[in-house]
């Protein structure tokens, strides 16, 4: 029997799960297609961001950085706790715990919101009188679901690249680099980016020697300049990572229980022998078997289902949102366009403005931003000025021990509006959310400089930078 609801999400990851709830939470009747099945063959709502991608990754960087704290602060603190030991079972399995607790309660979540969930690949069997039927095939079974509206929210898949063929045994992915069982005496990582620089920080916490191996001349490109490099000074130096930019990848040989990856670079062939190796190049949109074609969406040269700012598609009632579309592919993205989507077809006006994302990269120090760079600003021929001010002179930084690192205030030379804000330095993920506020208010420096922040505090640093705009710092 064919069920009927006024919106099926196809891809229960943070795009669709949060689509469906706030759908449900205007009145909507809801359906959420999801085929997620975990490693012990159990569906698990959440998509990539819950079982494999945000949450084991941040689970593992917390962990991993109180292995290395007792290694090698507590004693500076005068505490001394003997002979430290990795237990890294228990450290996995309280990964594993983490991830079961958030993806059964977006289970519950979708109960409480009266969201029906079905567990299958979802795909278009066509139009019909006044919606869409779509297709849930779970092993043998076939169910057909019938809805005015279908939001595709179906997510993004690790890239492949051909010299480096994962196999999640020698050579992995993310969902294998979050779940080795011992700790590997080589690592390699293809990409420095946002996953190889997390993961190849965890791995070498737990004493792995981390190489990373990237194809650009530049490190971290979409990075501030300024915190780009502060950021390879301490990733290197004082994490012990090495990076070497401008490698190119050729072909990973393998022996009898180690890889030996070919690369070149400005100096000609190299290689690197290792005893696993990551490949995080970064991740592809996830359209595979959906049928869009039968319903008249187009995806673009690069695979992204293509919509508009309102994340409409050229198919009036057939919406995408997340990582399957353009823009930053980060969770918080995806959800808030999941909830843009929802007001729309509910009747509101809603829309999600890309200038306010924030980004964060969980290293230590965490690196954050929002708004734009300051080589953005000089390309665009923007009058700014800027205003910096370091955690080293900060007390509440100086207690935590976490003293790298700065924050950076871009604001416009003429009606001093702030334009962007880079941190990096302890708790960056945390402190950039005043930046998203007083982008979205239109802050200008001084509004920042004349509120008071607690004392003594981290996010006085991003007072001091504001202070800085105008050269009036107090505490420097
Ligand atoms: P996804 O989370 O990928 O969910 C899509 C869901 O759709 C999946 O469950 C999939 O099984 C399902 N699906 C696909 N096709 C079908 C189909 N045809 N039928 C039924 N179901 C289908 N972002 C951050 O903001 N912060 C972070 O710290 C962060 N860390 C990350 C760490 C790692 C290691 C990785 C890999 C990613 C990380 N991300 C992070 C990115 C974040 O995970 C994604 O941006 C986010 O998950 C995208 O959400 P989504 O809903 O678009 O897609
Ligand atoms: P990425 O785009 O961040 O980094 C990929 C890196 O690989 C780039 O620096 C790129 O130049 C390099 N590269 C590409 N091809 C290469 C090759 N053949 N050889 C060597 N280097 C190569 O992608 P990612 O690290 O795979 O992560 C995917 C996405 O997941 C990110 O872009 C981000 O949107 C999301 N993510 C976010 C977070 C976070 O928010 N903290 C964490 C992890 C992942």
């Amino acid at each position: 029997m064919t069920q009927q609801f006024d919106v099926v999400m196809i891809g229960g990851g943070p795009g669709g799960y949060i689509a469906a709830i706030r759908a449900a939470q205007l009145g909507l009747s809801v359906a959420c297609v999801d085929a997620w099945t975990n490693a012990r063959n159990k569906p698990s709502l959440g998509g990539t961001c819950l079982n494999v991608g945000c949450i084991p990754s941040k689970a593992l960087l917390e962990s991993s950085e109180n292995y290395e704290r007792a290694l090698h602060h507590f004693a500076e603190h005068g505490v001394r706790i003997g002979e430290v030991s990795l237990d890294l079972g228990q450290m996995l399995s309280r990964k594993d715990r983490i991830v079961d607790q958030l993806t059964g309660g977006v289970a519950y979540l979708f109960k409480k919101n009266k969201v029906t969930s079905f567990h299958g690949h979802g795909s278009f069997a066509g139009r019909t009188e006044g919606g869409f039927a779509i297709t849930v095939r779970q092993g043998d079974t076939e169910t057909t679901l019938q809805a005015r509206h279908v939001v595709v929210a179906t997510g993004s898949v690790p890239r492949p690249i051909p010299a480096a063929p994962v196999d999640n045994q020698l050579i992995l992915d993310n969902e294998g680099a979050l779940a080795m069982t011992a700790v590997p005496k080589r690592l390699g990582i293809i990409g420095a980016g946002v996953i190889g620089l997390e993961m190849g920080s965890v791995w070498k916490r737990l004493g792995s020697e981390v190489t990373l191996l990237e194809a650009m001349e530049t490190f971290l490109p979409p990075v501030d300049e300024q915190v780009s490099k502060e950021a390879f000074k301490c990733l290197t130096k004082d994490q012990g990572l090495a990076i070497h930019l401008g490698a190119k990848v050729t072909r990973v040989e393998r022996k009898a229980k180690a890889l030996k990856v070919h690369y070149t670079d400005a100096q000609g062939e190299k290689s690197l022998e290792v005893d696993r190796l990551i490949v995080a190049v970064g991740r592809a949109p996830n359209t595979e078997g959906l049928n869009l074609a039968s319903v008249g969406v187009q995806v673009d040269a690069r695979g992204f289902v293509e919509v508009d700012e309102h994340c409409r598609t050229a198919t009036p009632g057939i919406w995408a949102v997340g990582d399957v579309v353009r823009g930053p592919m980060l969770a918080h993205k995806a959800e808030e366009e999941g909830v843009a989507v929802a007001e729309q077809i509910a009747g509101q006006h809603s829309h999600v403005d890309f200038n306010t994302i924030p980004w964060v990269i969980y290293t230590a120090p965490e690196i954050a931003w929002v708004g734009q760079t300051e080589q953005q600003l000089k390309a665009a021929g923007t009058a700014y000025r800027a205003g910096s001010f370091p955690f080293a002179a900060n007390g509440r930084a100086k207690a935590l021990g976490e003293t790298r690192g700065f924050v950076k205030i871009l604001a416009c030379k003429n009606t001093d509006r702030i334009l962007g804000v880079h941190i990096i330095g302890p708790f960056a993920s945390e402190l950039i959310t005043e930046a998203v506020v007083a982008l979205e208010f239109r802050a200008s420096s001084e509004d920042i400089a004349r509120i008071v922040h607690a004392h003594p505090a981290l996010s006085e640093v991003f007072h001091e930078a504001a202070l800085a705009v105008d050269g009036r710092t107090l505490n420097m």
